[in-house]
């Protein structure tokens, strides 16, 4: 059986913790094949990912990570072969961008209140330079030793309710898919297991994603449990919409979760890499 393609992971563009390069590296080494590298609300990485993979033989798929608010909630679409030239997306992430550091401030503001002094210039220490998310924060408050793990910051200070939280403004549903499409991508709903949703609510976004142009849903996701693979294999088959794959892998900090090591879909999903051979990357030209 074809390996499973790993269409979900980030470098420290992002909130990764490998350079693009070590990304696609360690992905050769472990045996993948295909590698989409999506950073949250950048394409930052791609240039230094694709180079890195041609002498590898490895595919890397062009992509990112588009924070959304729906609804009241943060839900993240993933991009799908994107043209990393098209103006329409390239303005699309920098409003992301603008809004993350203007955030990443607010976070510091709300923590220093509650006795963490400084935590925006530390958090952007540990960024690489690039955009600062709450992870860097997270990260950055386990080396203070104010608590023990990311998850465990997270819970504490960075989620709705916490000192550190900060209501989300990322861009509309449609605008996301909007720019995943105007840049010739194909749009999937990452990790729809971790949004907490109900069926109705879950039907709701399933609809107005598609009615937007959307296309797949990961069905395999590093942050699924195999349950979950088969309640969202069976949203893909009922509700038309491709079905994708991906580790959701930051470094091997996190040593649960492996680039590559995916199993097979369920039976009777339509896999979203399915006819990608028939059309090199990017597959549209960017509709600018
Ligand atoms: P941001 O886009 O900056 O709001 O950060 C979202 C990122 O934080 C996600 O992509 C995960 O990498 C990470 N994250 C979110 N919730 C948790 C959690 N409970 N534990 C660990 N990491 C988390
Ligand atoms: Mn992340
Ligand atoms: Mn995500
Ligand atoms: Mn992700």
């Amino acid at each position: 059986m074809p390996q499973t393609p790993d269409l979900h992971s980030h470098s420290t563009a992002s909130d990764g913790t490998l350079p693009p390069e070590q990304l696609v590296a360690r992905a050769a080494a472990a045996g993948v094949e295909v590698l989409a590298l999506t950073d949250h609300d950048t394409t930052a990485g791609l240039a230094a990912a694709e180079r890195a993979a041609a002498p590898l033989g490895l595919t890397l798929v062009p992509g990112v990570e588009v924070s959304v608010t729906w609804g009241g909630r943060t839900i993240h679409v993933v991009g799908l072969h994107i043209d990393r030239h098209c103006p329409v997306l390239d303005a699309g992430l920098a409003r992301q961008l603008a809004y993350r550091d203007w955030r990443a401030r607010e976070i510091g503001r709300r923590l220093a209140a509650h006795g963490i002094p400084d935590a925006y210039d530390g958090a952007r220490a540990l960024a690489h330079g690039q955009l600062v998310g709450r992870t860097h924060f997270a990260r950055l408050i386990v080396g203070l030793g104010r608590a023990r793990s990311v998850a465990e910051v997270f819970k504490r200070f960075l989620v709705r309710g916490r000192p550190g939280h900060v209501a989300s403004e990322w861009a509309s549903l449609e605008e996301a898919v909007g720019w995943i499409r105007a840049a010739g991508g194909q749009a999937v709903i990452a990790h729809p297991g971790r949004y907490g949703l109900t069926r109705t609510k879950m039907l709701n976004l399933i609809g107005t994603f598609r009615e937007l142009g959307g296309a797949g849903i990961e069905v395999i996701s590093g942050s699924h449990s195999r349950d979950e693979a088969f309640v969202f294999a069976r949203y893909a088959r009922e509700e038309r919409l491709l079905a994708s794959a991906g580790s959701d892998y930051h470094g091997p900090e996190d040593p649960w979760v492996e680039l590559g090591r995916l199993p097979a879909l369920p039976s009777g999903c339509t896999p979203i890499w399915r006819d990608w051979h028939q059309a090199p990357a990017p597959r549209a030209a960017c509709g600018a």
